[in-house]
């Protein structure tokens, strides 16, 4: 089979940007798809117009007991889970080096990487359950190649996502579970759209890509797209890969 048509698939950070495009996509194409995110409202509001087939779970990902619920509904709902998209992710805030607190970078680091794990235990948990394969895809970033000086929590945050990726796709392997990251470049949301504030507005972000091979931002859609074909059969051989959606930026 080809595309993720039938497959059920968890994905987090589903009430905005890459997660809310993915939700979209692959319910478009046919898959049950379970949308998690701690913002409720914005959840509720994001699925409103989507199709059938959609569950929208309110969760935080840093939280054990959340992931729990979240991975128990899907299941109670459809049955089995065959794909997890562990996408959701936080900035965290702006600052040089020694002014980064202990408490944000803890934080981000509950939140991206935390997240990702409990994500990635709990479909392993659940896919040993089942005893059958299943696919994991994790947001990791242009981050996780390169740094920068103001947001060095997430920067160390998304190279950990590159090591969650490594270690899950060896210990998957012999089980039939593949897991993969995409890994975006600029990418116009809510959370970017924050970052280029910060650093002096849409200009800024707007001259950021235009310096990438492919000369502009990527749509959310043109993430969710490699994520969908990173859970699907279709990349049946491919798993511990990074593949960077970024318009070539991590190519120059
Ligand atoms: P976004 O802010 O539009 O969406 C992120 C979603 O995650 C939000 O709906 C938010 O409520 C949710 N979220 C945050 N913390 C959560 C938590 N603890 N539990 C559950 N949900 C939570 O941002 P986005 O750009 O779509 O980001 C998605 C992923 O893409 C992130 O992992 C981000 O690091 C990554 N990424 C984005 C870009 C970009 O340019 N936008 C580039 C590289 C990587």
């Amino acid at each position: 089979a080809s595309g993720i048509a039938g497959k059920v698939v968890v994905v987090t950070g589903a009430a905005s940007g890459i997660g809310r495009a993915a939700v979209r996509l692959f319910a478009d194409e046919g898959a049950s798809v379970v949308a998690v995110d701690v913002d409720a409202d914005a959840l509720a509001r994001s699925i409103t117009d989507a199709p059938p087939g959609v569950l929208p779970v309110a969760a935080d990902v840093s939280r054990e007991d959340d992931v729990d619920e979240y991975m128990t509904r899907a299941v109670r709902r459809f049955g089995r889970i065959d794909g997890h998209f562990l996408n959701a992710g936080i900035f965290g805030s702006f600052a040089e080096l020694p002014d980064v607190t202990l408490e944000e970078f803890r934080h981000v680091f509950d939140v991206n990487v935390g997240g990702q794990f409990l994500g990635m235990r709990a479909a392993f948990r659940q896919f040993a359950l089942q005893e059958g394969a299943g696919a994991i895809v994790l947001t990791a970033s242009i981050a996780s190649l390169a740094g920068s000086s103001d947001l060095l929590a997430y920067h160390a945050s998304k190279h950990a996502t590159v090591g969650l990726v490594r270690a899950g796709s060896v210990y998957g392997g012999p089980l039939g579970i593949r897991v993969n990251a995409v890994a975006p470049g600029i990418v116009p949301t809510r959370l970017f759209i924050a970052d280029a504030d910060a650093r002096g507005g849409a200009n800024d972000m707007e001259s950021r890509a235009a310096t990438t091979p492919l000369r502009r931002a990527g749509a959310p859609r043109e993430i969710a797209t490699v994520a969908a074909f990173l859970l699907a059969d279709d990349s049946s051989y491919v798993t511990g890969q990074v593949l960077s959606a970024d318009g070539g930026a991590s190519a120059v």
